[in-house]
This record gives C-alpha cells, structure tokens and sequence, in this order.
C-alpha cells in the first residue's frame, strides 16, 4: 500500500494510472476502523479497482466539539487492517490540505431538505461539512467509483445530491453496500468503541428497535407505533433524537402508510455521550 500525505502527489499519482486506463475506486474514512469499512474496501476490490482510502477526522462535519475532541483514533492498527484488506493507495492528509482557506469558511451547497430533517435537524452544519470534505476528496481522487455505506442512509442521499450539484456524475458512480452488523446485530461503528460494557450491551436495542417496527408496520396511521418504538429506546437507558419512518427514495416523514410505498427506518439515540444511528429498509 502507497501512502500519500500531500494532496499534489497522490492527484499526480492517479493521473498516471489512469493514463494507463486503470479503473479506481474510493473509499472516504475517518479511520478507527471496523468491518464496515472493510467491506467497502472489498467491494471496490471485488469490483476491479485500484482501491484508494482516506483516513480524515474531518473538524467541519462535527456539530459537537466535544465528539470531535473524543472521535477514536487508532492508526497504527487501521494501516494493518487495510494493507491486510488489498487497499492499494492510502490518502492521510492534514487540515490545511483538505482546507488551504481554513476551515471557517461555511458550506453554500443546496441540499434541500435533507438539511432540516432527521440527521440535518439534530446536528445543524453537519452535512455541509460532510458535503465540504467529499467536495475536496473528489477533486482530489477523481474517483470512477465512490464506496459508502447504507449505515449512513442520509449521508448516501446527501453524498449523491453533492455529486449532481458539482457536475460529477458522469465520472463517479456511487455504490452503496449494506450495513455491517456485531453477531447481535448492533451496526458496526468506530462509535463503539466508545461504549463500556453496560452501554455496549444495551447498545443493541436501537437494532432491535428498528426490527420492531419493520415488523409490527400495517398500512394506515403511525403515530402510535412510532411512539412505542421510542419508549422501547427509552427504557433502554437511550436519550432518543428521533426514531422515525420514511420514505425510502426521498426520506419524507411517513405518518400514513398505504401498504405499498417502500420505507426507511431510522433512529438516532444517544446512550450517555456516544451518539449513535442506524436505520433498516421496510419493502
Ligand atoms: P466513517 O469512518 O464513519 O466516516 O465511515 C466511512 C464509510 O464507512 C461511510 O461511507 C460509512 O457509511 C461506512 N460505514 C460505516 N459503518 C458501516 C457499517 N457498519 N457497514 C457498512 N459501511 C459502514
């Protein structure tokens, strides 16, 4: 695996391979790595490209200063676990490379309503931020195809809504792969590694939650099923943000069902500090 710190050299990099006709595929990170990740890596692998990762905790994504004060970091082992997974290329670059004009200057992209709903809502910024960073990264990579992960199902619309707003998507294709779940279901995140083994136990019941209303769902009024789901969280020990329904192709709040329109479920819930999310699909 060929490591790049600077943005010039890896971007002098690709150009080279894709004279070459050498096809690649990027996959964004914030490192703290975990089986999630890996599978993205695979999927680009399995797909044939020169698979290029980052490792970036990027400040402008964070609504909290204090998440981002205590966002994991453990790099030595992730270098392991990707040179072991068939990463090819991997991008470490500092702030001033992904920001040259500092990190102040605030996002401008439109993002509709997918800033003032569910994870827009509840951390205000956010997805400017993320919008920045990818912004940057593609610039960079120039990827054929940019791996992410349904775990974030917002992020994904929000990522793909980026790529028609800056013109790219005649040159980048978006995969998304499914979420990686623990053996009980909870979905892996870098966040876990901050739960303690009471928390970490009682983490699983915001999965568990999300099958609840996957499988108690009938067409009609939500409210009250909605309402049972969080008091489920609740009782869990969780301080709940939302747990909701929606649509799954454009993530309008679902409060009545005809049965047939297909749906996403997500929850976001915080267990003491660690802030966690997850979502399942409903056909
Ligand atoms: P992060 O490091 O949290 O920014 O995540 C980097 C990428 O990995 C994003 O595209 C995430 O959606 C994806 N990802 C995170 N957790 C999982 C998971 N459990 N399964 C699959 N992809 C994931």
């Amino acid at each position: 695996m060929i490591l790049f710190k600077r943005s010039v050299d890896l971007h002098n990099y690709l150009d080279i391979q894709r004279k070459q006709g050498i096809k690649t595929g990027f996959v964004p990170t914030m490192g703290a790595l975990h089986g999630g990740h890996i599978s993205l890596i695979s999927g680009a692998k399995k797909d044939g490209n020169l698979c290029i990762s980052s490792i970036f905790i990027n400040p402008t994504q964070f609504n909290d200063s204090a998440d981002f004060k205590k966002y994991p970091v453990t790099l030595e082992n992730d270098i392991v676990v990707l040179e072991a997974a068939g990463c090819d290329v991997l991008f470490l670059p500092s702030v001033p490379e992904i920001y040259p004009q500092g990190i102040n200057a605030p996002g401008h992209y439109d993002l509709g309503t997918l800033e003032t709903i569910l994870e827009g809502q509840y951390r205000p910024g956010h997805f400017q931020g993320v919008c920045m960073v990818v912004h940057r990264l593609l610039e960079i990579v120039k990827p054929d195809n940019l791996y992410i992960g349904q775990k974030d199902y917002q992020q994904c619309m929000v990522i793909k809504r980026l790529i028609r707003l800056i013109g790219l998507e005649k040159m980048t294709q978006v995969k998304i792969s499914p979420t990686l779940r623990e053996p009980d279901g909870l979905a892996m995140s870098s966040r876990n590694m901050r739960l303690n083994d009471e928390e970490r136990k009682n983490a699983v019941a915001i999965y568990q939650t999300l099958c609840f209303l996957k499988d108690n769902i009938e067409h009609g009024e939500l409210a009250e099923l909605k309402s049972k789901a969080k008091t489920r969280l609740t009782k869990k020990g969780f301080k709940v943000d939302y747990v909701e329904i929606a649509d799954a192709a454009t993530l309008k709040i679902i409060n009545q069902w005809d049965g047939k329109q297909n749906l996403v479920a997500l929850a976001a819930a915080f267990l003491n500090q660690v802030r966690l999310i997850d979502n399942i699909t409903i056909n």
